[in-house]
């Protein structure tokens, strides 16, 4: 075991990585957590709380999680000297799992965002967003029932790779004249310059990771999302690799649309959407939409906006998931909302159901299904925090703390 200089190591025991990323999980698991900036304390306080309680629930004590704090962010900053400690990357590799609140990027200058820093340095390559809607949950959709998907995002490739060069730098006046001379592109010269890298083996990943996952779940459905009518060599590939790894890997269980007419005989349907028109129809036909999967900045895009269809950021769980090594983060898929920082106010349903998708990767699918109740009676009965509250009539407005307390009395 190794000795860290900051991170105390609970009692309890390693999660085991067996072959292909499977967990093998103690009956004391060492958890990793990140507390995160801004309202990150606050949601952490109560989700721990809601977990701690579900799993007692469960198990009646045979079974508990050894909690492990690791750093980053502001307090990554305050207590190791570095808004991305080397020991927390360590910690996280050793322990495979971990979850965490949001962290503070700045736009425009300062640092890298630290979420795309260990998604990128841990290679969880599976950015895994489900999204689906809670009876009771206000919504600005007429049926918003009706949208039941699973986002596999991409997390390491794209524009986010962080290839880029600053208008007026050397390196952007060396690219320029490298561009102008070898290809003869006519870049204007006072521009800054993006790299939007996507390769065969990043896609085949994604897309693979997609398509078991839809197996797994009996999902009926994997649409490939791209912008390949104007991006043709990153985006354009993406949709013909993506087809390439059905034919390739999965022709027993998945079939491409082209390779079927639309008529996949009962075995998954693989189909693709241009980004833009994959918009609209999510409000328009959100039914013909199960598992999704695509590069990372239209990912980024989806999921935001797919997550307003149900209810808001707010309530919107995700997970980074490297699914050949088992390693994963999960997280709250909003930032750190730092004018409600310390107000015990915000609703703390993204980190709990994000902790409901850990307990399920964890293999304790009755805390999942546990917490998922809860939940589900807490929306029932009106009692919300005041991003649901502000939209609905005859609501009990609660604080982010009585919220977990509503979740662990219904438990
Ligand atoms: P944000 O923190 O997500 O907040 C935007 C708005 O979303 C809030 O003002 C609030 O809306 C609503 N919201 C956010 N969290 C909520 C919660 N738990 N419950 C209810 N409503 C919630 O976005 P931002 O202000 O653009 O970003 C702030 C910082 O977070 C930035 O530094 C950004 O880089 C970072 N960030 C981190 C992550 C991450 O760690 N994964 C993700 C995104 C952004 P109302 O004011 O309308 O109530």
């Amino acid at each position: 075991m190794t000795t860290y200089s900051h991170i105390q190591v609970p009692d309890g025991a390693k999660i085991e990585v067996a072959a292909e990323g499977v967990l093998q999980t103690p009956d004391r698991p060492i958890l990793a957590f990140i507390e995160g900036d801004g309202t990150g304390p606050d949601i952490w306080r109560a989700s721990k709380r809601v977990f701690d309680a579900a799993v007692e629930h469960c198990y009646g004590g045979k079974r508990a999680i050894a909690w492990m704090e690791v750093f980053a962010g502001e307090k990554g900053n305050n207590v190791c000297g570095s808004y991305l400690p080397e020991e927390t990357l360590d910690a996280i590799r050793e322990y495979h799992v971990a979850i965490k609140g949001p962290l503070t990027t700045p736009v425009g200058g300062g640092f890298r965002s630290l979420n795309v820093s260990l998604r990128q340095k841990l290679d969880l390559f599976a950015c895994v967003r489900p999204v689906q809607h809670f009876e009771g949950v206000p919504s600005p959709v007429v049926s918003p029932e009706k949208v039941n998907m699973v986002i596999f995002r991409e997390n390491t490739e794209d524009v986010y790779s962080g290839y880029e060069v600053e208008e007026g730098s050397e390196q952007a006046r060396q690219f320029l004249e490298f561009a102008k001379k070898t290809f003869g592109w006519d870049i204007r010269t006072d521009s800054g310059i993006g790299f939007k890298p996507i390769s065969i083996s990043g896609t085949k990943r994604i897309v693979r990771a997609a398509i078991k996952f839809a197996v797994k779940h009996n999902r009926k459905s994997v649409t490939l999302v791209h912008k390949g009518n104007i991006m043709k060599f990153t985006e354009g590939a993406f949709r013909k690799w993506g087809y390439d790894l059905v034919r390739e890997e999965f022709s027993g269980v998945a079939v491409g649309w082209n390779d079927c007419n639309g008529d996949p005989g009962g075995k998954i349907l693989v189909k693709d959407t241009i980004a833009d028109i994959f918009l609209q129809q999510i409000l328009t036909r959100p039914l013909e939409f199960d598992v999704v999967t695509t590069m990372n900045l239209n990912g980024d895009y989806m999921s935001d906006a797919l997550a307003a269809q149900v209810g808001g950021i707010g309530i919107a769980p995700g997970a980074n998931i490297n699914y050949e090594t088992g390693a994963a983060i999960f997280e709250a898929t909003h930032g750190t909302a730092p004018k409600y920082a310390n107000l015990d106010k915000v609703n703390p349903s993204s980190l709990i159901l994000s902790g409901v998708m850990m307990f399920d990767h964890l293999g304790w699918n009755e805390v999942s299904e546990a917490i998922t109740n809860a939940m589900v009676k807490a929306f029932k009965d009106k009692t919300v925090t005041y991003d649901f509250a502000r939209l609905m009539d005859g609501a009990t407005l609660v604080k982010c703390s009585e919220f977990a307390t509503a979740l662990i009395d219904n438990l």
